[in-house]
């Protein structure tokens, strides 16, 4: 299936037996809004915000992030933007905050740890932007948070949005209530995802760091016996996968994926089979992921998913998927 030319869909797609599966654009740059709607994008299903605060000597202020979760809002009128609060740490250091040198930075101070913590007020001036920015773009606007461990850090997050939105409420500023979710990155989130979807609108699987903690591999480290590690494709994170899809339906979320597993249209009857909601990929192979969405039997899918999550081995999983790929 490598590297075939499609058709670009612009409209949203279903199984052939009509089962809805979103398929949304990774946008890490408003560079990128113009080619995930080219590539026929449903909607922005990660929007890396770490842009707006690299290369730069200070924060963005309020206003000027505004304009930016505006423009991708405007981008997709009829579809849904998601995008992820700052998620700083680990690979991703700024000059201008004081990030801390730690020995494990994968495994110190990142992602929602700081928004909760050093840069609760740089977390609150986005959440400000993304509410404003609800009232003024014309999609739908989502939050989700990265890197969240327990069911009190969620609900952090989720206190500073509504205390935000009192805010500008009192201070008669337009702003919508976004939807809301976290990612899932921590073996723990896999582990409390019942609890944690009670709380929100959706989840949205990150399997580039959900393998690294899942595989204990440095999603950075290309020694063979540390990033033959990093798959996931490995039973382990198959069934972490797996649980996650379940108990987040059964808490009445969505369950999305945006890891790059989802952009390997390889993998993709594997993943509608687990009962992903959302895929959301590099805009580039869209359309060959709705291509194949399209043509795909649900219960075929389904058998799949249900073979690959009781394999042992990797092997057996990528040949389980082979298999299935010749078939059709
Ligand atoms: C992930 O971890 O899978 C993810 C999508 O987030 P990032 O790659 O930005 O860490
Ligand atoms: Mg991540």
């Amino acid at each position: 299936a490598e590297g075939r030319a499609v058709e670009i869909r612009e409209d949203a797609v279903t199984t052939a037996d009509g089962e809805p599966v979103e398929v949304a654009a990774n946008v890490g740059t408003l560079a990128e809004l113009d080619g995930a709607v080219r590539q026929g994008a449903d909607g922005i299903g990660l929007f890396r915000t770490e842009f707006l605060f690299l290369d730069r000597e200070a924060p963005p202020d309020e206003d000027e992030q505004l304009e930016v979760y505006a423009e991708a809002l405007d981008a997709f009128p009829d579809g849904r933007v998601v995008v992820r609060t700052l998620d700083i740490g680990g690979d991703k250091p700024i000059p201008y905050l004081d990030l801390p040198e730690e020995e494990n930075p994968f495994l110190g101070e990142r992602g929602i740890r700081r928004s909760l913590g050093p840069d609760r007020d740089l977390f609150e001036t986005q959440l400000r932007a993304l509410l404003r920015a609800g009232a003024v773009g014309e999609g739908t606007l989502s939050v989700m948070f990265p890197m969240i461990a327990t069911v009190p850090e969620l609900e952090a997050a989720l206190d500073r949005v509504d205390a935000v939105a009192d805010d500008l409420e009192s201070e008669g500023v337009a702003y919508e209530k976004p939807e809301l979710g976290l990612m899932i990155e921590t073996p723990s989130a896999a582990f409390l995802a019942g609890e944690l979807a009670e709380r929100v609108d959706f989840l949205s699987i990150g399997t580039n760091d959900l393998t690294q903690y899942v595989m204990a591999a440095d999603r950075q480290n290309d020694r063979d016996s540390v990033a033959g590690l990093h798959d996931p494709c490995e039973p382990g994170v198959l069934r972490a996968i797996e649980r996650t899809v379940e108990a987040g339906h059964a808490g009445d979320a969505w369950v999305g994926m945006c890891g790059e597993m989802a952009g390997d249209p390889d993998l993709t009857a594997l993943l509608v089979g687990l009962g992903l909601d959302e895929l959301s990929l590099s805009a580039v192979t869209i359309p060959e992921v709705k291509a194949t969405v399209a043509e795909l039997e649900t219960d075929d899918a389904e058998a799949l998913a249900d073979r690959a999550t009781e394999a042992t081995t990797r092997t057996t999983v990528s040949e389980l998927v082979a298999d299935t790929d010749t078939d059709t």
